[in-house]
């Protein structure tokens, strides 16, 4: 059973075939510049290596033609024919309160899909765009919705209201969702795995750290907070997007600096975060690099980043009542050294012992904890593909 994987964004679009016979990796790629002059696929299969094809796509159906066209390529490709390609799974970041779960699409996903457009303007249209593409490109597969809200549904009321007239959430849902749940998911899967336990029995915080950031405590298989919010924004300091400030702050910077609503988005979502106060960049390694090279404000970016991990840490230790595992995944949590050492520091309190020598890790799933640390400190390498892969399998077979 081969099952293809498909992350449509608005300029890009990043796809997988796995056979899930063995979950092994067919073929990977990546289409860039959707829409916009030089648009290229990157494709890359264990037998053949990688792959640049430059040719001209003006919407994400012509980039899965594209897709189509690599993956049964002759020379580079992954199969002979379509007919290999036996389901497809899409990721799909705003499901509302309406999934819980991954859902075989149907008109009415689709349905509902188009009424949380709204709630995520920016990621929905594009995955919508995608699934679309591929039901008339492959039109006797099934695909599969996996959302990135769905993990976050179990989470208690208590962890999703927000303290604003309760009318608000009513009329137009305004409540907590949280994301990247497909990743806090398949990480804690694989934390219980390898400490050998069901997931039941277990305490978990799984740290998300990439360009975008965000926390979750999962107790007992089951998330019951996490930081990002609304939207995206919340929470953690990231990249570009400056999580937790006060709400204050967006009307006083707009009177004061003449902003719209789209001015201040643009701030709050691509100007700030560790790129806002270091002055210098949105990725984590230009920003230690400046700081090793004595610049306050890269340095100042890190401490401020780390520090507000560890508060989330701490806090959902609190919620849990007790932790037995932290887990760190995405670009920075799986290489960043520093930064997780940083993050552990202070933390001895409520038994948590990294060991430095393990944490000289990067990208590989490992214990990086002291063997009689009370709390495990895990780094696990994130894989969406995969668990959407999975949960494909699981509603097609
Ligand atoms: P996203 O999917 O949200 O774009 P990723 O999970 O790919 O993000 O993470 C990207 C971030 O990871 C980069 O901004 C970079 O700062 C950080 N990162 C990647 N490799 C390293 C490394 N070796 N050391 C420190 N940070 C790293």
């Amino acid at each position: 059973m081969n099952i293809l994987v498909i992350n449509c964004g608005s300029s890009s679009l990043k796809y997988q075939l796995l056979n899930m016979n063995d979950e092994s990796q067919l073929a990977s790629g990546l289409v860039e510049r959707i829409g916009i002059e030089g648009s290229r696929l990157k494709q890359e299969t264990p037998a053949f290596g990688k792959k640049v094809v430059e040719v001209e796509m003006k919407d994400h159906k012509a980039a899965l033609e594209n897709v189509l066209k690599a993956l049964t390529n002759e020379e580079y490709g992954a199969i002979k024919s379509l007919e290999e390609v036996n389901a497809v799974g899409h990721r799909v970041v705003h499901a509302g309160e309406k999934y819980s779960e991954s859902v075989i699409i149907n008109d009415d996903v689709i349905k509902a899909l188009e009424e949380c457009i709204e709630l995520a303007p920016l990621h929905n249209p594009p995955n919508l765009t995608g699934i679309r593409a591929i039901q008339e490109l492959l039109p006797s597969v099934d695909n599969v919705a996996v959302f990135d809200t769905a993990f976050h549904q179990t989470m208690p009321a208590t962890s999703y209201i927000y303290p604003l007239p309760y009318e608000l959430y009513e009329k137009y849902g305004v409540r907590r969702y949280g994301f990247h749940g497909t990743s806090h998911r398949y990480v804690y899967q694989r934390a219980a795995a390898m400490l050998g336990k069901d997931a039941k029995d277990l305490k978990l915080i799984s740290c998300h750290l990439g360009n975008g950031a965000s926390l979750c405590a999962i107790d007992g298989g089951k998330a019951v907070a996490t930081s990002m919010g609304f939207t995206p924004l919340e929470g953690l300091v990231m990249g570009t997007r400056c999580g937790d400030i006060d709400p204050a702050i967006v009307t006083y910077i707009m009177d004061k600096e003449n902003l719209d609503t789209a001015g201040a988005n643009n701030l709050l979502n691509k100007k700030s975060g560790v790129f806002g106060i270091s002055g210098v960049s949105s990725d984590f390694r230009d920003i230690e690099d400046a700081a090793a090279e004595g610049n306050e404000r890269a340095q100042l970016a890190l401490d401020v980043f780390d520090l507000r991990v560890k508060k989330y840490i701490a806090a959902y230790a609190s919620i849990m009542g007790g932790v037995d595992g932290i887990i760190f995944t995405a670009g920075l949590g799986e290489n960043s050294i520093d930064n997780r050492k940083s993050i552990c520091e202070n933390l001895e309190f409520m038994g948590v012992e990294l060991d430095e020598e393990a944490n000289k890790v990067r990208g590989k799933e490992t214990i990086v904890s002291k063997p009689d640390s009370r709390v495990k400190v895990m780094v696990i390498p994130t894989n969406e593909e995969l668990m959407i892969a999975r949960d494909t399998l699981e509603l097609v077979k």
